[in-house]
């Protein structure tokens, strides 16, 4: 069976409605997909549709950025009730979040010489609140760098004159809201933290401590050494 658990659509930074994305992901012969979108869920209602209509099954899902200690990590919630008013609530205070770190970053890139980066990201993220994804999509446009990737290397990665450090609920906090809905908590893409083996193997179990439920293994972009490694790591903490 093919599936896709991670996967993101124009409700956060994706490039795609989520009516597309379900299309592009039936004619690939994906049988089951989530729609994963950072801190929020209002695009499930448009993939549930096109899911119905191409024949595929979709996963409610949702990616949700969470702080362990002062690294940001993210944490994918599953198959949960999406009328949760617990949850609902949690979204709501991730959007607030997500808005005041947009406003900083604009004003941070003004310090820098670049205007309009707040509305500019806005109106690249439809209107949505903007993520650093569309903050750097601006910074090319606007000619400020060559690349997505050169955005944030002289701008938005940590440590860099345009970046805002979030402050996001701390990992046993998000692992429970999911819960509260009913769904199921997995660690996102644990490679892309820049964590020292030791420190993956130190999160991995409070993730587990924590009540998560599973771990991302394959993530685009990894090497097989790299998925062995983990996979095995999943199955001693019983991910
Ligand atoms: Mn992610």
């Amino acid at each position: 069976m093919k599936v896709d658990l991670h996967t993101h659509s124009v409700f956060s930074d994706g490039t795609l409605t989520p009516t597309d994305l379900v299309q592009l992901a039936a004619a690939a012969g994906v049988e089951l997909l989530a729609l994963t979108d950072h801190d929020t869920i209002d695009g499930l209602p448009e993939a549930q549709t096109a899911a119905r209509s191409c024949g595929i099954g979709l996963l409610p899902g949702v990616e949700i950025s969470a702080n362990w200690g002062q690294h940001g990590i993210h944490i994918l919630g599953y198959g949960f009730e999406c009328a949760s008013p617990a949850l609902v609530s949690f979204l709501g205070q991730q959007r607030l979040r997500r808005e005041i770190r947009a406003e900083r970053i604009g004003e941070r890139l003004a310090r820098c010489g670049i205007d309009g980066a707040l509305v500019g990201a806005t109106q690249l993220a439809g209107g949505r609140v903007p993520g650093r994804a569309h903050f750097a999509r601006y910074l090319v446009q606007q000619e400020r760098v060559p690349d997505f990737a050169r955005a944030f290397k002289r701008y938005l990665a940590k440590g860099r004159r345009g970046y805002v450090a979030a402050e996001w609920p701390q990992l046993p906090e998000v692992v429970a809201a999911i819960h509260q809905a009913g769904g199921l908590a997995s660690l996102a893409h644990p490679h892309h933290y820049k964590l020292s083996k030791a420190l993956l193997r130190h999160l991995l179990l409070q993730f587990k401590s924590a009540q998560g439920d599973g771990v991302e293994i394959v993530t685009a972009g990894d090497d097989e050494g790299r998925i062995e490694w983990l996979a095995e790591l999943a199955v001693e903490h019983g991910l």
